[in-house]
């Protein structure tokens, strides 16, 4: 059974309880309950390949990276989890169509992602989906596809350090972060890092080799949002870290879609009833 099921409905029942009893309770609908709003509903997808294949890795993560990243997003989001070797890499127009935000990590088995998904994912990016890519991620297809460039960098596992400046301390991303965060292992990234220029930029990092790195990128595409976060070799238990389990729930909270104005495309009325003679 694929671990993002649920039972059919029972996902917007919980979400909606409060405003299916309101408005059963008053005929007022949804639109006055203040604070009643739905968990925005997060699927967290993973490869999941070193975690089978090695047991050191499984060490560190014991029920796969997408578990840990699924505890640091709980309870302030509706989460459920995919993999790779699920039918659809778990991605589903049906799993897709009520997911707001999906969060990427792959390493070693990319091409193994099948076209059609990655096509599916980047058309609800541009529909509204958040996309929040990790570490890794960078060398994804649906990554590449948004970006356009090679999204090549240098890199090096030496395990030593890692320290993220958080280089736009009003983002939403960076709320109750302190200025830096230490990670003690990890491994190393550096720049050049072949993405466009981020339309917001929140973290850079810096590694004892002297490199720096673009950590945290944020991006528009369509009416949708994409983070590119770095920390999270698969080795280091970075996604345990109480800093960055904040960083991934803030990023979450951005990337949520915001339900902005349906937009018109091609041709269109004049608005104004004479502009036309
Ligand atoms: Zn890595």
């Amino acid at each position: 059974m694929p671990c993002c099921s649920e039972v059919p409905g029972s996902g917007f029942m919980q979400r909606n309880r409060k405003r299916l009893l309101f408005s059963v309770g008053t005929g007022y609908g949804t639109m006055m309950m203040k604070g009643a709003r739905p968990l925005p509903r997060v699927t967290v997808w993973n490869e999941y390949r070193h975690e089978q294949k090695d047991q050191a890795i499984r060490e560190v993560y014991p029920k796969g990276i997408h578990d840990a990243i699924k505890q640091a997003l709980e309870p302030q989001f509706e989460v459920h989890t995919a993999t790779l070797d699920e039918a659809e890499h778990g991605l589903t127009e049906e799993v897709l169509s009520r997911t707001d935000v999906l969060t990427w990590w792959g390493h070693m088995a990319h091409e193994e992602v099948d076209d059609q998904v990655v096509e599916r994912v980047h058309r609800r990016v541009l529909e509204g989906m958040g996309l929040l890519v990790l570490h890794s991620g960078h060398f994804s297809k649906i990554f590449k596809k948004l970006m356009g460039t090679s999204c090549n960098l240098k890199w090096r596992e030496d395990g030593l350090n890692e320290r993220l400046w958080v280089v736009n301390p009003g983002h939403p991303i960076a709320k109750g972060l302190p200025l830096w965060i230490d990670l003690p292992h990890e491994e190393a990234y550096g720049e050049f890092f072949d993405i466009p220029s981020p339309d917001e930029l929140v973290f850079v990092s810096w590694f004892p080799g002297g490199e720096v790195f673009r950590s945290g990128a944020g991006f528009y595409r369509g009416r949708g949002r994409i983070f590119y976060f770095r920390p999270g070799h698969e080795a280091f238990p970075t996604y345990y870290h109480p800093e960055v389990k904040q960083v991934l729930v803030n990023a979450c909270q951005w990337l949520a879609p915001t339900r902005g104005p349906e937009p018109a495309f091609g041709w269109s009325a004049p608005l104004e009833t004479n502009a036309a003679k």
